[in-house]
């Protein structure tokens, strides 16, 4: 099983993104290069990478597993503002570059929203964006997320995706990322995956398959909401992912955990806690934890 968290990339960048996978008991994770909501960046630090590598190899974790997420305000889709689609396409470049430097090899993009224009437009201008991203030279995969369909959202369909794939000229650096709560917040039954496997195998093919992001699901199957719930604690329910995750045309992929912190929405910011050591305690034992909140909240309490 391969199973992590996205986590953070902070003063000690990839070096503390590594401890912290670590200290969820985790043998992959996911991590954004800076903060998701912006785009300012820090160059990488060789040094901590150097430092992460051994760290990771110490402790079984496999660079090939470790998966960075594009921030999510970057939107290739719009070019109404000429500055702003540039801006977009530089960042990415540069973003694909940082990967490499660490000795990443995927990273995940929301194909982004066509707000106001043509959705044929839209995912004409990602395909563009694209071929101007990715390069024979690229060592790093963009892989494409799939979308919830919230506002004017493109990839929510898995046609939209392959509609995208198909215009890629390197289409060995392009991929999917199927998220579980987009996927049912889309419309797409996933308590009968071996069905829907078959036909994401069928329009677009299980080789591009690179990703899972394991979350469960606020919202009602079909809503178009795109908010997650903790493992086993949305409309998903825990068999349903239990399933995915120990599907057996899914060994090799990396699943990702981006399920909400404890207390999140509480107003005491001191006191919110990851649930992630805890959900995949959970998922290695395949057993419901009921108490799951309580128990999260007791262990971090201590310290
Ligand atoms: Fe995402
Ligand atoms: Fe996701
Ligand atoms: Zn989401």
């Amino acid at each position: 099983m391969i199973l992590g968290s996205h986590v953070s990339f902070g003063k000690e960048q990839i070096l503390g993104s590594v401890k912290e996978a670590l200290s969820y008991g985790a043998n992959t994770f996911m991590f954004y290069t800076g903060a998701p909501q912006n785009t300012v960046r820090k160059s990488i630090d060789m040094n901590l990478v150097k430092e992460a590598l051994s760290l990771m190899q110490e402790h079984n974790i496999d660079v090939n597993n470790v998966i960075c997420h594009a921030p999510y305000i970057v939107n290739l889709a719009n070019d109404l503002d000429d500055t702003k689609y540039n801006f977009s396409i530089n960042f990415l470049k540069n973003e694909l570059q940082r990967c490499e430097e660490i000795g990443i090899k995927y990273i995940v993009l929301h194909p982004g929203s066509s707000v106001g224009i043509p959705k044929e437009k839209a995912l004409d201008n990602i395909i563009f964006a694209l071929n101007k991203i990715i390069t024979p030279a690229s060592k790093t995969s963009v892989l494409l997320e799939t979308m919830a369909g919230k506002g004017t959202e493109l990839g929510s369909t898995l046609e939209e995706i392959k509609y995208i794939i198909d215009g890629i000229e390197n289409q060995d650096k392009i991929g999917v990322c199927l998220d579980t709560c987009h996927l049912n917040d889309a419309g797409y039954n996933i308590a009968d995956f071996d069905t829907f496997l078959n036909d994401f195998d069928n329009l677009i093919g299980l080789k591009y398959l690179k990703c899972i992001h394991v979350n469960d699901s606020k919202n009602v199957y079909n809503s178009h909401k795109d908010r997650h719930a903790n493992i086993g604690y949305g409309t998903i329910g825990f068999e349903t992912l239990l399933k995915i995750i120990n599907h057996e045309k899914l060994k090799s992929i990396p699943k990702i955990l981006e399920t909400p912190f404890i207390g999140e929405h509480d107003d005491d910011k001191d006191r919110i806690y990851p649930p992630y050591k805890f959900e995949i305690i959970m998922i290695k034992e395949g057993k419901f934890n009921n108490n799951l909140m309580n128990d999260i909240r007791s262990f971090y309490k201590k310290d």
